[in-house]
């Protein structure tokens, strides 16, 4: 497969040069030039098809033949080490558990599935790369787990000081090894123009290969399509007309299940979960575009006032009201969020993070108007990554799963930095 960019300035380009570029040169995201649906049988025969089979067929035609089908195979079962449950609430509103992971985020598939593509291409040694990411909190700790030792990969992690969780800090601070972890004297904002800045430097481009391993990296980005098409086996003998709520901030994960659905996975309709960063519930309103500085809130990990993703979202829809018949997008408080939280615990017995309580408030605003649907919201992150909020509201004591137990004995490295020319040395010299 060949990618395009966006921005349509910048020469196509293999799926091999897109993951190791990230951006394209002229700053576009990467788009595949051709989508094919799956065989109708594929749908139908579903049943007897495992996670890997699923994932290895849906995937396959984006990284073709830059990586053979033989090591594809091995990187899916690799990637996919974990459970997919889906939890049924009621008749219209089942949760599909994304957190299984070894950092309990669902950004755990993309990375892990990210940094097995760039270790092959790196395999001769010829592709070494830097990855370089600012996180606000969970990015940094899937990013490091699953690049922790691959081959010809460093990765250096900006993150703000004193601004994330404890749990979060030892996740990307604790590792090692090829992992840098460096603390930042400011905020998030911070972090992230440092980053862009390097990958501007025309001198630090140079000396090294840069590359992103955010949602903007299709090699990050597109294995979320997977979670879409195994909900969907789960639930498509119980029930029709199902619907996923997406907690969204940059937009990356909807996306992906909106390549689940060209792909001919049969989904009714998307629901954007936002918390008060509505840039994009203004723009399905309002049909113009205006991004927002970003909002702080209770679900953190979508404080995002300009989401990337929103363009590549455009693309597949490039009319507008196919794109708002497809997608709907509610914004909530953090009120509303901690509300829901009680509700889903006081009515289900269930435990959610603030991101899930927002996809299930995605799900009850779309089912007042359309009550035969079945409503999937994905649970992004296990709620002992949100402590201080879930135990507030639901007054009761969370057990640390193992995962979160074993690296919060560890002890925290970490290299200090107020400024990108302290950035830059850094880069330079390691
Ligand atoms: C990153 C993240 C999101 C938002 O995902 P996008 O793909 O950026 O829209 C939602 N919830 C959690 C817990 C996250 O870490």
């Amino acid at each position: 497969m060949n990618y395009y960019s966006l921005n349509r300035e910048a020469p196509n380009t293999t799926f091999k040069e897109a993951v190791i570029k990230g951006l394209a040169p002229d700053k576009g995201l990467y788009f595949p030039e051709s989508i094919t649906p799956l065989p109708v049988d594929f749908f139908k025969n579903i049943d007897q098809l495992s996670y890997n089979e699923i994932a290895f067929e849906a995937i396959k035609q984006f990284v073709s033949p830059d990586i053979p089908e033989a090591v594809l195979k091995t990187i899916v079962e690799e990637t996919l080490s974990f459970n997919f449950p889906v939890v049924n609430l009621n008749n219209n509103i089942s949760t599909l558990e994304l957190f299984h992971g070894p950092t309990m985020a669902f950004k755990d598939v993309g990375a892990r599935f990210m940094a097995r593509c760039l270790g092959y291409f790196n395999k001769d040694n010829s592709n070494e790369v830097t990855v370089l990411v600012a996180t606000s909190g969970d990015t940094g700790g899937a990013v490091a787990n699953g690049f922790l030792d691959v081959k010809g990969v460093n990765v250096v992690i900006l993150y703000p000081s004193g601004k994330v969780s404890e749990i979060q800090e030892k996740q990307l601070t604790t590792l090692g090894k090829n992992i840098t972890a460096l603390e930042v004297d400011g905020v998030f904002d911070d972090c992230q123009d440092m980053v862009k800045q390097a990958f501007l430097d025309p001198e630090l481009n140079h000396y090294k290969q840069l590359t992103s391993a955010n949602s903007i990296n299709v090699a990050r980005w597109l294995p979320q399509l997977f979670y879409f098409i195994f909900a969907y086996k789960e639930l498509h003998n119980t029930y029709n007309d199902i619907v996923f709520s997406v907690p969204s901030g940059n937009f990356g994960n909807i996306c992906a299940g909106m390549m689940a659905q060209q792909l001919g996975l049969p989904i009714k309709h998307f629901i954007a979960a936002n918390n008060l960063n509505n840039s994009v519930t203004d723009y399905l309103e309002t049909q113009e575009y205006k991004p927002k500085k970003s909002i702080q809130t209770i679900s953190n990990a979508m404080d995002v006032g300009n989401p990337s993703n929103l363009v590549r979202i455009q693309e597949i829809y490039s009319n507008f009201l196919d794109l708002k018949a497809n997608m709907s997008s509610f914004s909530f408080t953090d009120q509303a969020t901690s509300d829901a939280v009680k509700e889903i615990y006081d009515n289900y017995n269930y435990v959610a993070d603030p991101h899930g309580a927002v996809g299930y408030l995605g799900c009850k605003a779309y089912l007042a108007k359309n009550p035969n649907a079945h409503c999937v919201f994905l649970e992004t992150a296990h709620p002992t990554k949100f402590l201080d909020v879930v135990e507030d509201v639901i007054k009761e004591k969370q057990p640390l799963p193992k995962q979160i137990e074993a690296v919060m004995g560890k002890e925290k490295v970490s290299i200090k930095i107020n400024n990108y020319s302290e950035l830059k040395e850094f880069l330079l010299k390691n």
